[in-house]
């Protein structure tokens, strides 16, 4: 294929959440375990500027990447799937556009033009893809949403006119439908899948293979009918059941007549190494002697989707510890002693609000006074200073964000003030810290110095230090300059480590985080 850029765009049809970003993933890693350079973005229809002021409750975590940009958890996927890092120029959200294309009209860039969806919106969109393939061999490009929803036509359209301009061959349309099984007539029901694809076709785009998503395995003449209604090749049409890890999907990819088309689009030849992928999906599958239970101390327990890194993390930490793993959800607002004793270890993850802190208040003061093994992130090292200085005799302290007129031993950073509900304020994104020499921090990472992902408006304030160690817990990591405290932990403690960043961004299936993999081998040694 010489050295043109090509391009992969994966649009879902019937509905939305079937999979699509893991399907986008696992085509990337397919390309890359055939040493090809992949490239990847998503592209979000709906008119919020970044994911950062989302409720998670709805939408899933809120993904940070190493720029600080606030995005989908499809870019997880994507760098756990890839193991790249992404930027801003990764996510692209029609509101972003939107909102760049109406300042330039105000400052008169269009020179009494009339600013139209097509073609300024679609033009922007095409500028975003082009400026996100930089450097990739093949993009991948996934539309979230479906095909066919009112705010996603400029997207759709979008990509119609940029494969024209780029040359058709050298674009692949990958369409994820989803079949539903119908329990009454025990039958694969295709007609909406057929409608998706018809729809697709409307607008004026072939899909050149076709993904069909179904929740239990189907039989090979759901994808005849399908291929026979769409016109695409049978061989390019490959049955994607539910499966118990998705870190299959890769391996089914690479299996069947969609890897010939993919090798043939990117232009290699052969089959593809996917012994990594082969690796996760046997640790994933091995029975071990031990099970270690982790409590995670939350908010919105009802949506995993909401820590999704975080579980993630976990995964990979007991892989690499040899232990099955079990997750317990233990609700902040409701958490008693009983809750915490039932465990093997307490994770407090990442939050914002006053809901439920004093339940993760609770959770660090009972595994510093009992020893359990404890990971605090983010909002969990601020909790854990809290429950330290209330054990060192400050008995009000709390965080600013929770009571503004407590002794604020977590405050409100510099320049964050009136901030709180506006996006794109917080302290985002990589920051280096120092670690102490000796502490446990310090000896998990095997490292004096530390780059990890930040999302946080308060700190520690290390005016109240002295009543934070009289309660067990000392600073073993700041900012270079010594004034923000990235890491805490218990001195005499097996494992009571707390960071204000989130190493969960940054744990890959095959390399898990040594944060989490410390607290993973501290209660495995408990039971
Ligand atoms: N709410 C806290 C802050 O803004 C913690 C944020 C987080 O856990 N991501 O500092």
């Amino acid at each position: 294929m010489g050295n043109k850029q090509k391009y992969i765009f994966v649009t879902g049809g019937v509905l939305s959440g079937v999979g699509k970003g893991i399907t986008a993933a696992s085509i990337g890693a397919v390309l890359q375990a055939k040493g090809v350079k992949v490239s990847i973005q998503k592209c979000d229809p709906y008119l919020n500027v970044d994911a950062g002021l989302l409720n998670p409750a709805e939408h899933g975590e809120c993904y940070v990447t190493k720029d600080g940009a606030e995005t989908d958890l499809d870019l997880g996927h994507y760098e756990r799937f890839l193991d790249i890092e992404l930027t801003q120029r990764n996510a692209t959200l029609a509101g972003r556009l939107l909102s760049n294309l109406i300042a330039d009209e105000r400052a008169g860039k269009f020179h009494g033009k009339t600013v139209q969806l097509v073609p300024h919106l679609t033009g922007a969109i095409q500028n975003a893809i082009h400026d996100a393939a930089e450097g990739g061999k093949v993009h991948i490009v996934e539309i979230g949403g479906t095909v066919g929803d009112y705010e996603s036509l400029s997207f759709v359209e979008a990509i119609r006119e940029f494969s024209q301009s780029v040359g058709r061959a050298n674009c692949l349309f990958v369409h994820v439908v989803y079949v539903p099984f119908l329990g009454t007539s025990k039958e694969f029901k295709t007609k909406p899948a057929q409608n998706a694809l018809s729809d697709l076709r409307g607008f004026g785009i072939m899909p050149d293979a076709v993904m069909i998503r179904t929740d239990d395995p189907a039989p090979q003449s759901v994808a005849e009918k399908i291929s026979l209604f769409s016109g695409v090749p049978i061989q390019h049409t490959q049955l994607l059941p539910n499966i118990d890890t998705v870190y299959e999907v890769p391996i089914n990819l690479a299996k069947n007549g969609f890897y010939d088309l993919l090798a043939e689009f990117a232009g290699v030849r052969g089959p593809a190494d996917l012994s990594k992928w082969q690796t996760i999906v046997n640790e994933h599958r091995s029975e071990h002697k031990k099970t270690v239970t982790i409590g995670l101390v939350a908010k919105y327990i009802d949506n995993v989707d909401t820590y999704y890194s975080v579980v993630e993390a976990i995964k990979a930490a007991s892989w690499h510890e040899k232990v099955d793993f079990n997750i317990v959800w233990i609700n902040a607002e409701t958490a008693k002693k009983k809750d915490f004793d039932a465990v093997d270890a307490l994770l407090v993850p990442g939050g914002f609000g006053a809901r439920g802190s004093e339940g993760k208040i609770a959770a660090a003061r009972y595994a510093l006074d009992s020893g359990k093994p404890y990971l605090g992130i983010c909002l969990g090292l601020q909790v854990a200073v809290i429950a330290a200085a209330r054990k060192g005799g400050l008995k009000k302290a709390n965080s600013h964000e929770f009571d503004p007129g407590s002794p604020q031993v977590v405050y409100i950073m510099n320049g964050q003030e009136g901030k709180e509900s506006t996006g794109g304020t917080l302290r985002l994104g990589d920051y280096t810290a120092v670690l102490k020499k000796g502490s446990k921090v310090a000896k998990t990472y095997g490292a004096l110095e530390q780059v990890e992902r930040h999302r946080h408006r308060y700190e520690v304030n290390q005016q109240y230090l002295e009543a934070i160690e009289n309660g067990g817990v000392v600073v073993s990591g700041t900012s270079p300059d010594g004034s923000l405290v990235e890491y805490v932990e218990a001195s005499d403690h097996p494992y009571f480590v707390a960071t204000q960043s989130h190493p969960e961004f940054r744990s890959r299936p095959d390399r898990a985080h040594p944060l989490f993999v410390g607290l993973i081998k501290a209660a495995k040694r408990t039971i």
